[in-house]
């Protein structure tokens, strides 16, 4: 390689785009940047890959914006991605960049916006398209977007395009726009079907690789918690109070059910909290956004793929409260924080059965993921007690208390009573809906703190070294209040609290009867496990470690569940993998005898690609029905939201706030 290049000045963009540049704070183009804007402006395909977070957007619409005929309106370049937010996310990045260049057009295109909508605004005309593959799909079939100008075309986060089984939409794509096109393929890894696509449809492409040392996951600070019999809610609001630094969070589960229960929980404990799922319409996953970023929610609950591609740069923690599938999308997660050279911590909850996906994370990942104990009552009651003090002291320097020094010697004199009872008093009574005592907290098993080989003491916390019965004592007598009443029983706390805490999700699973079941997709249709899993766990809300061995067969594949409910079998009789409805139903015995690994790699290539004619007689499925090869939000719509049920995305926080206006786990204020 040469010398670094220092600026984008060096990178010949023209004036209108440096401007801009300076305005949105880039000073040095990143290293994807450096490599690629030359390529690019010579005309060359590209093949991209680099980790997220590394500025691949800025790396294609740089110069696509660079070699763009203003004069020209018709869309001259065309960006693939596989979420609508990221559709959006890009397309604003183009609007910013462009900001100098009058009568520029960027449209996003994706699936669950009006239609009529849509197709005005490209009746209009737009210099660059940015799409999710199935609504591009459907608009060159209407012929109602026209790619006969175009000169570039650009895949973003191929591998996650491949991931959701858009690959041979992706395809099609390629097939139907000129063959004289620019092609640029980026990708965060590059997985054989990835290679296969550059291969076939990229000429000659230059190889542009970042080495995966990136600054983003460099800037992650890396930790897991092991799960152990303890309830992970409560170990996640402890969490949550104690780290430091903390502003925001993006928490990942693994179902869209998972979702909504966990904001809602989180919400009743005071967070500002709100569930993000492909099954939230257009608009309100928008809003949730919006709200994230301008600080009117601290935590988001998201799925992988509603929460992809999330740029929100005050995102400070990323909680990874079910595992994820796979290294990769670990990886993508992460990428969540650390966001615009801040700094990131991302935790990982993890059972002992689990430790294998963390040494392949830490292998992937290329640093050490560091243990950590559960932060105890007493540390949360000592974090409280710090925020508490502070709110105070920042009162009395910043607001006039002269009316309130009159009401409080009055009392003093007319009641006689000390300045320090009064204080103690209102101290009480402005902690009460948030106490600074968290005895509401369940201790969960103490053995969690004593016999994990991984717990580790931190923040000076010998009272986790040297357990005693009373779990808290060391606490007590250190720093903080002392308190009065006897400290928490724990024991029998727990034992109170612990039904609810780990009620199962749904009736079903309590049966314990496991039953295999049949379902119409298998490998000549080209279905993946994984893909099973996610439209079961996603469409029955069945939690994915329920879902037991899954066989596949030529023509079908077998799947073991728990004894399913009537309602929730026709659900998934109705529920699609690669666009074919499941059909489910109880397999006949002898059904289903081989066995397949559960989860295989990501890249692990469809076995058959869909003949051509069937892709064009797609049929439109169902609303509530299709996750699939090409899952809902693809065709999710305006319409369909409607009868879902009322998520709270965009409810404000009931109106039990605590006094303060901020609950204690936010320390920014100063
Ligand atoms: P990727 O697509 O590789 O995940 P993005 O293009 O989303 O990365 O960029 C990640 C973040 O870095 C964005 O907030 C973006 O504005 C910022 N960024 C990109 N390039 C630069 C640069 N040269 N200097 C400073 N910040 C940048
Ligand atoms: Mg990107």
């Amino acid at each position: 390689m040469t010398e670094p290049i220092e600026s984008f000045a060096a990178l010949n963009l023209p004036a209108p785009l440096l401007s801009a540049l300076a305005e949105v704070g880039y000073e040095t183009p990143s290293p994807i940047q450096a490599a690629c804007i030359p390529l690019f402006m010579a005309g060359r395909d590209l093949l991209g890959e680099a980790q997220t977070g590394t500025g691949k957007t800025a790396a294609f619409a740089l110069p696509l914006l660079a070699r763009l005929d203003l004069n020209l309106k018709a869309p001259q370049a065309l960006v693939l991605t596989p979420t609508r937010e990221l559709a959006i996310q890009v397309a604003e990045a183009f609007q910013k960049y462009a900001h100098h260049m009058p009568g520029f057009h960027v449209l996003p295109i994706y699936g669950g916006q009006s239609m009529v909508i849509q197709l005005r605004a490209l009746s209009r005309g737009a210099h660059i398209i940015v799409g999710t593959p199935g609504r591009v799909m459907d608009h060159l079939e209407r012929k109602s977007l026209d790619l006969s100008n175009l000169k570039s075309l650009v895949l973003d986060e191929a591998d996650e395009m491949l991931r959701m089984g858009f690959i041979d939409d992706v395809e099609w794509i390629l097939e139907h726009t000129p063959a004289a096109r620019q092609t640029a393929l980026f990708s965060a890894t590059m997985p054989d079907p990835i290679r296969r696509i550059a291969q076939r449809y990229l000429r000659e492409p230059e190889q542009v690789k970042i080495r995966s040392a990136t600054t983003t996951v460099a800037a992650i600070k890396q930790k897991y918690w092991q799960v152990r019999g303890a309830d992970k809610l409560e170990a996640l609001t402890r969490m949550l109070e104690i780290e430091e630094d903390f502003d925001a969070a993006i928490i990942f589960v693994r179902t869209k059910l998972a979702t909504v229960d966990l904001a809602d929980k989180l919400e009743a404990r005071g967070y500002a909290a709100a569930a993000l799922s492909g099954d939230l319409t257009q608009g309100l996953r928008e809003q949730v956004i919006d709200r994230l970023k301008s600080g009117s929610l601290d935590i988001v609950v998201a799925t992988d793929v509603a929460a992809r591609g999330i740029d929100v740069p005050r995102v400070s923690h990323v909680i990874n409260y079910d595992v994820p599938y796979d290294t990769e999308a670990y990886v993508h997660r992460i990428g969540r924080t650390g966001r615009a050279g801040r700094a990131g911590v991302a935790i990982l909850f993890i059972s002992p059965r689990e430790m294998r996906m963390l040494k392949a994370i830490e292998r992937a990942t290329r640093q050490p993921i560091e243990p950590i104990a559960l932060p105890t009552r007493g540390e949360v009651a000592e974090r409280r007690v710090t925020q508490f003090k502070q709110q105070i002291l920042d009162t009395i320097a910043e607001e006039n208390l002269d009316f309130f020094y009159e009401v409080v010697r009055r009392m003093e004199t007319e009641e006689s009573v000390a300045t320090r009872q009064i204080a103690a008093a209102l101290a009480f009574l402005a902690q009460r809906e948030r106490p600074l005592r968290p005895d509401g907290m369940e201790d969960p098993v103490a053995s969690s703190r004593t016999e994990s080989p991984y717990a580790v003491p931190s923040r000076g916390a010998p009272s986790r070294a040297v357990p005693s019965p009373r779990g808290e004592s060391s606490y007590a007598a250190s720093s903080a209040p002392t308190f009065d009443k006897p400290a928490w029983s724990e024991r029998s706390e727990a034992a109170e609290r612990k039904p609810r805490a780990e009620a199962p999700k749904r009736a079903f699973s309590a049966s314990g009867v496991t039953v295999r079941y049949r379902i119409e997709v298998g490998k000549n249709q080209g279905a993946l496990p994984k893909e099973i899993v996610g439209a079961i766990a996603n469409e029955g809300g069945i939690d994915g470690k329920l879902i037991g061995q899954i066989n596949l067969f030529d023509d079908y594949s077998t799947v073991e569940l728990p004894e399913l409910p009537n309602d929730l079998l026709e659900t998934l009789k109705r529920t699609r993998v690669r666009q074919l409805p499941l059909r489910i139903r109880p397999a006949a015995p002898g059904e289903g005898e081989k066995t397949f690994a559960r989860r295989p790699r990501a890249d692990e290539a469809p076995k058959a690609r869909r003949p051509r004619e069937d892709e064009a007689a797609r049929p439109r499925r169902p609303a509530n029905a299709d996750f699939s090869a090409r899952p809902k939000r693809e065709f999710s719509d305006a319409g369909s939201g409607g009868n879902k049920p009322p998520y709270r995305a965009d409810k404000k926080p009931a109106g039990t706030k605590p006094p303060f206006d901020k609950p204690f786990a936010k320390r920014k204020e100063r």
